[in-house]
């Protein structure tokens, strides 16, 4: 057979299959109906959910969907223009003031997503010949954030601050950057940011604190790690925050000083050159932000739910975890694909997390638990991981 494109391309997927390594996309239609995460999938079965991020249940509340039928009807569907050329609404700069006023900052800037959020910071602020310190289980995007940065990224071991200040005390040119999840969206533990905050300090570092999995679940208000830890907003130079996960909507945000975000609005490319997120969005966004500040009965929910699935299967191979994200580590991936496939013949959706997305070797179910779940829920997910596991 001929050397073509197509043939190196069959060769790799029959890598990928070998490994137990294979994608698929399904489709799986919600019950918007249900007061619990439910969904149809294309053989007409009815699945429960323990796969979402929308931790809080919002993205199913009939504020949001009215909020962005309202705006719909005002500013039609798409943005039609980048920010900067005509695409800003109204609606994104209430979202924008409201998000600031909640968080304690200067200032907000709307990205389109969180993956272009970070692309977008690390190559507009992080110099070629700045040193970057990253927890080896950051989120993939940091990782290709600081990759289109061209600086040099040193990785220490998973929360391991002997680690980071080993690394800080061997570096000398350039400015020092400290990446980190504020909770780990795979592993669900959260970044020892008190002990980051006093290293940055002693060694004159910058923070970039990425807070996908933070916001609604954790703190005063919902407003994240630093809450979490009663660390002022300002002991870290950027905060990332999406609002596709506990806010149940898309998007994403940048808060900070006025400076960082005149800096990040006039340099971030990908702020540059991408379309504005749809106007209905910023609005439902809005009105996410309100149910997710006044919150706290979904927040105190969620550590119920946590602490009853955690002692109702003390033996499994939970890794620690204080949030609502909760992994079983199955080992190969080949283990984690068969364990989620029997919870789905049991009705219960909870995808296999492989390589290279977690560590080789520690392939896993991802259970992400929400304040939508109903005891009864969680009850059918144990009587299933009793039998299988
Ligand atoms: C989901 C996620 C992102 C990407 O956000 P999107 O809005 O989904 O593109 C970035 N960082 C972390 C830690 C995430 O979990």
């Amino acid at each position: 057979m001929p050397d073509t494109a197509e043939n190196t391309w069959s060769t790799q997927l029959a890598d990928i299959r070998r490994q137990g390594l294979w994608r698929e996309l399904q489709s799986l239609q919600p019950d918007p109906d249900a007061d619990r995460p439910l969904f149809v999938d294309a053989e007409g079965r009815l699945l429960l959910s323990f796969a979402s991020n929308d931790y809080l249940g919002l993205s199913r509340e009939p504020a949001l969907r009215q909020a962005a039928i309202a705006e719909m009807e005002r500013s039609g569907v798409g943005a039609g223009a980048a920010p900067l050329l005509g695409g800003e609404r109204p609606a994104h700069q209430a979202l924008a003031a409201d998000l600031a006023r909640w968080l304690g900052v200067e200032a907000v800037l709307l990205f389109g997503s969180g993956y272009l959020a970070n692309l977008g910071i690390i190559s507009a602020l992080v110099g070629r010949q700045d040193r970057v310190y990253a927890d080896r289980l950051n989120h993939a995007s940091l990782v290709d954030g600081v990759r289109l940065s061209g600086a040099r990224l040193q990785r220490y071991r998973h929360g391991d601050m002997a680690h980071l200040q080993q690394l800080l005390e061997r570096g000398t040119a350039g400015q020092a950057w400290i990446i980190t999840d504020g909770v780990f969206s795979m592993d669900g533990d959260l970044a020892p940011l008190p002990e980051i905050v006093t290293l940055a300090r002693r060694y004159q570092a910058r923070i970039i604190l990425d807070e996908a999995h933070a916001f609604g679940v954790l703190g005063a208000e919902g407003r994240g790690t630093l809450a979490h830890y009663q660390l002022d907003t300002h002991s870290v130079d950027v905060i990332m925050g999406t609002l596709g996960k506990a806010f149940g909507v898309y998007g994403a945000f940048v808060a900070g000083s006025q400076d960082l975000i005149d800096l990040l609005r006039n340099r971030a490319r990908s702020f540059i050159y991408h379309t504005a997120m749809p106007a209905a969005l910023a609005a439902a966004a809005r009105a996410s932000l309100q149910l997710l500040r006044d919150g706290e009965d979904r927040r105190a929910r969620l550590v119920e739910h946590r602490d009853w699935l955690r002692a109702e299967l003390p033996d499994a191979p939970w890794l620690p975890s204080a949030t609502p994200i909760q992994g079983l580590v199955l080992g190969e991936a080949t283990a984690a694909v068969q364990t989620a496939a029997r919870l789905r013949e049991a009705g219960l959706y909870c995808p296999a997390v492989r390589p290279p997305t977690v560590p080789k070797g520690s392939a896993r179910l991802r259970i992400t638990l929400s304040a939508a779940h109903h005891r009864e829920d969680l009850t059918q997910l144990v009587t299933a991981l009793r039998e299988i596991l």
